[in-house]
């Protein structure tokens, strides 16, 4: 029989490695424990029994409890109290910790164990009646809400009451009162018609027993896992679903005891620019979810370092030791309890990409870390934001400014106001750009921040929900704006005497938290400025930051990157981003322009040859021209040039209208056109007559493309330059779709050599991006200079999904639950933004090693959007691509998700030699 799992284990007996069943929480308790700094006592039950949990369908495992039993034993021995007892009563907190970190999304219960009986005791351990009731109050309103379903609004209406009846008495209006004017016996009151509520909306008393209010209390942190904001959460930042959450049960101290008592929260540099020293919000006389919650506004840490010095340098030198420890900037809540400092958890401190470049290079200086560890620390999604546009500085001045908040997290945003998730969700779909304005936020507006161009809230603080999950989706962010008055049921705000309405547009500065009124232009990023020239580096220390940085990125990864670019402007920047090279550029959308659309159409319906010679005749010199400015840019780097590649009938007219204006353009009959049109409609366009097949069944399009092409580049080696062409074939299954296409392509380039007397070097490749050209790469490989996976097209054709028709249709279904299967997503992710490994991956894994068991030095790399996506880049590393390509503004993203590859894989070397050289000694010291 299997050893019995240990299910609880006690602080000091776990360590942060042990995330996984312990959750970040439960382990980083362990761990503090085990540093020797002063965590209240308690205990973890793991991640493994709430995944047993789902698995006896919701019901916990039997005998936990009484497992439970015995470890509050060993923390009642510790403290000195015992759950339950009346006399001297152990309180504790119940609180969830997923493996992942999810801020906000499960719930917390603080003061459990209470009831009228232990109530007593706490008032004799504390000489503090009001103090104890207001405890119980907060725990059965907790309770009542977290574990029993009643609505928090209806706990909130009976203390409104309350406090009404005391404005009365006090002589005061209602809204001055405050939690605090409350008397002992209103306190009590309030837990007793708290009960009622709680009876008459559940039909159930709520529980006096302590245990029985422990047992449900975990039962609901397990719960919780699956409540709808949480798996939203999950799906928007890519946490499996299966992971499951543990259960801290933590003995209670308590911020609330006066003002020698207060809680906090903070970070140990400046999660938004990553200045050292500690940043952080203190609430005097108060307990944690008060600023958590964002109900009360904190003050400034500074409010502690004058009035509690002591405390401060003791923080101060926690916040030291744990950066020492973990090696990274924390997250930290703190408690004081009557002049005795508590640490309540760490975690690794979200930042914004500024700060995360400025921390990581100011550590490695410190000597905290290595640049290799710099590199690994940094998440390279976030360095998108370093590009973020700012207002632009003309148009500022002009600007209306109405209001000013508290800077959350940075970058510019303009766009039409929205007072609802929901509305922000609906506006943004239909194209609008909108700014979320809410007096705060909660979990349940993770759809509406994400689909919005930034927040604005009239509460809360830095440390608040907006600001937190603001600056983790990098969204521009202004919190606490005290000066708007927000008015939900007329859809409005005024602010000092203005009244802005659904629909107006602000503009709002989440690097300082002014807010102006209109849509205020933006600009280019300080890093593009600099790139661009348009800044001196000397006067960007951001750029310095960043340089230093990327130098370290660029030293270390073996994989290329290279643009995904059409257009010269796009191939510019994608260069002063690092490029180093054009990895795809697409010519059809060269076809588009309304100057030359008339004649794309004339080909594609022309009678006979002579009528398509005519119109690509027309078309020459403007793809040549288009091509000349990309070879350009990109002297002496090279460029993929992707041969035509849509379904036709993306040129043609859609409607009636449209064939009779063409008609009369072209001076045909309407019918005959009309006609053409309706033929060369196509069921599946995506599966149709697209890719190599037009070059197949029209062979002088491709032919004139690669005049363009190779016409371009020979003039400009006359110039002087040195052009790196590159001719590319799309949506090869079959190797003789290459042999006969690249047949002609080679033909025609070899022509224009002849004409223009010049030798240019030129690439003819293929597009990989459907099964059989995996499956058959040794052959297609003989007739191809390059591979390069389309995998936009790979993943449709390997799922069989319709890329353009899985948003909005299905996709969501798959990366939901599934309705009574909780826990069991179809996807774990979308694949068209994250490759799919096991399927996708297996076929380039297949068809790199196909490929280059014919051709050893073949060169094979990757566009389309995964290039870009630091997990799927990592995966390129590992099945030994050449390079990745992708949009220029996620070029520094792949650049340092191609070294955090080549670092990880260097530091597996390390560690598997290690170990060989272990075990050769243990051979010898045997010998
Ligand atoms: P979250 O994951 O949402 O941050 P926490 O478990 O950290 O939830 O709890 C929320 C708040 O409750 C914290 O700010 C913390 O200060 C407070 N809290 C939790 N446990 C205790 C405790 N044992 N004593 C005092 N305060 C606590
Ligand atoms: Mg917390
Ligand atoms: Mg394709």
């Amino acid at each position: 029989m299997a050893r019995k799992q240990k299910r609880i284990y006690l602080f000091e007996e776990g360590k942060a490695e042990m995330r996984m069943l312990l959750g970040n929480k439960g382990a980083n308790l362990a761990e503090m424990t085990n540093l020797g700094l002063p965590v209240p006592p308690g205990f973890t039950i793991t991640t493994e029994v709430c995944r047993e949990y789902y698995r006896n369908g919701g019901k916990l495992p039997e005998g936990l409890m009484d497992e439970v039993r015995q470890y509050m034993t060993k923390v009642e021995k510790k403290v000195g109290r015992k759950f339950g007892d009346p006399e001297n009563p152990l309180l504790v907190s119940v609180r969830s910790g997923a493996p992942a970190s999810m801020p906000g999304m499960m719930d917390t219960i603080l003061n459990l164990g209470l009831n009228d009986q232990t109530v007593q005791g706490l008032i004799k351990q504390t000489n503090d009646e009001r103090f104890a009731y207001d405890a119980y109050r907060r725990f059965v309103q907790m309770f009542g809400d977290i574990v029993m379903g009643v609505d928090r609004e209806e706990f909130e209406h009976i203390l409104n009451e309350l406090k009404a009846r005391r404005a009365k008495e006090l002589g005061k209006d209602p809204k001055e009162v405050r939690d605090t004017d409350l008397t002992t016996e209103d306190l009590k009151e309030a837990v007793q018609r708290f009960k009622a509520l709680i009876r008459e909306r559940t039909g159930r008393d709520f529980p006096d027993d302590p245990w029985q209010q422990l047992e449900m209390a975990i039962e609901a942190v397990f719960k919780s896992w699956n409540n709808p904001r949480a798996i939203s959460y999950r799906r928007i930042n890519n946490i499996p679903h299966d992971l499951g959450t543990a259960v801290n049960v933590q003995t209670m101290v308590f911020g609330n005891m006066g003002w020698d008592s207060g809680t906090g929260v903070g970070f140990t540099r400046d999660p938004a620019t990553g200045k050292p020293g500690l940043y952080a919000d203190y609430l005097p006389n108060a307990q944690g979810e008060d600023v958590v919650a964002g109900i009360r506004t904190p003050m400034d840490i500074q409010w502690l370092a004058q009035n509690m010095p002591n405390i401060y340098e003791e923080l101060l030198s926690y916040a030291k030791r744990l950066e020492e420890h973990y090696k990274d900037m924390q997250d930290i809540e703190f408690t004081v309890e009557k002049g005795k400092l508590y640490i309540l958890q760490t975690r690794t401190g979200k930042r914004t990409g500024i700060a995360a470049i400025r921390i990581a290079v100011d550590m490695v200086h410190e000597g905290l870390i290595t640049p290799d560890d710099a590199v690994l620390m940094v998440d390279a999604r976030l360095l998108e934001q370093l590009l973020y546009p700012q207002f632009e500085e003309a148009a500022l001045k002009q600007a209306k400014r109405i209001a000013k908040g508290i800077a959350a997290s940075p970058g510019a945003a303009a766009g039409r106001v929205v007072f609802t998730s929901d509305d922000a969700v609906e506006w943004a779909k239909r194209g609008e750009r909108v700014i979320l304005v809410r007096h705060m936020t909660s979990p349940d507006d993770i759809e509406g921040m994400h689909a919005a161009q930034g927040i604005l809230t009239s509460e809360g603080g830095r440390t608040s929900h907006a600001a937190v999950v603001a600056r983790a989706m990098g969204k521009t962010c202004v919190v606490g704006c005290r000066d708007i008055f927000i008015d939900y049921a007329n859809k409005q705000f005024t602010v000092n005497g203005t009244v802005v309405k659904e629909g107006d547009y602000i503009s709002i500065d989440g690097t300082n938290g002014v807010v102006y009124l209109g849509d205020v232009p933006v600009v280019p990023s300080e890093i593009i400025r600099v790139i661009t020239g348009e800044m001196k580096p000397e006067e960007s220390e951001l750029y310095r930051y960043y340089a230093e940085f990327m130098s370290w990125v660029d030293e270390r990864r073996k994989l290329g990157v290279q643009a995904n670019a059409d257009k010269p402007e796009e191939a510019r920047l994608a260069r002063l981003l690092g490029a180093e090279g054009i990895g795809l550029a697409r010519t059809e959308h060269m076809f588009f322009a309304p100057e030359r659309l008339p004649y794309f159409q004339q080909l594609i319906l022309a009678d006979d040859p002579k009528e398509r010679e005519e119109a690509m005749a027309k078309i020459l010199p403007f793809q040549r021209e288009d091509f000349y400015g990309l070879l350009k840019e990109m002297d002496g780097l090279p460029v993929i040039i992707r041969l035509l590649d849509p379904p036709l009938h993306e040129f043609l007219p859609h409607t009636e209208q449209e064939a009779r204006e063409l008609a009369e353009r072209l001076g045909k009959p309407f019918e005959e056109i009309w006609a053409k049109t309706v033929r060369l409609h196509e069921h599946n366009p995506m599966l149709g007559h697209r890719g190599c097949r037009l070059g197949v069944t029209f062979p002088e399009i491709y032919r004139m493309q690669v005049r363009a092409i190779m016409e371009a580049a020979c003039q400009l080696k006359k110039e002087g330059y040195n052009p790196k062409p590159k001719i590319e074939i799309p949506l090869v299954g079959h190797v003789n779709e290459l042999i006969v296409t690249r047949r002609d392509a080679e033909e025609v380039a070899e022509q224009v050599i002849a004409e223009t007397g010049v030798r240019v070097d030129y690439m003819i490749g293929t597009m990989i991006e459907v099964p059989r050209a995996c499956i058959t790469a040794d052959q297609i490989a003989k007739f191809a200079d390059f591979f390069s996976f389309g995998t936009n097209d790979l993943t449709q054709t390997v799922f069989g999904f319709s890329r353009d028709d899985v948003e909005g249709k299905f996709m969501a279904d798959y990366l939901e639950e599934v309705p009574g299967k909780e826990g069991t997503p179809i996807l774990k992710a979308n694949p068209f933004e994250v490759l799919d490994r096991e399927g996708v991956g297996e076929l380039m894994r297949i068809c790199v090693q196909k490929a280059r068991s014919v051709k050893p030095d073949l060169e094979i790399g990757i566009c389309g959007e995964h290039g870009g996506e630091p997990n799927s880049v990592w995966f390129c590393h590992e099945i030994g691509l050449n390079y990745v390509s992708c949009s220029a503004f996620r070029i520094p993203v792949a650049r340092l998700a191609a070294a955090q590859a080549a670092v990880r894989e260097k530091k597996e070397a390390e560690k598997k030699a290690a170990a060989r050289r272990r075990r050769k000694e243990v051979v010898e010291i045997r010998d």
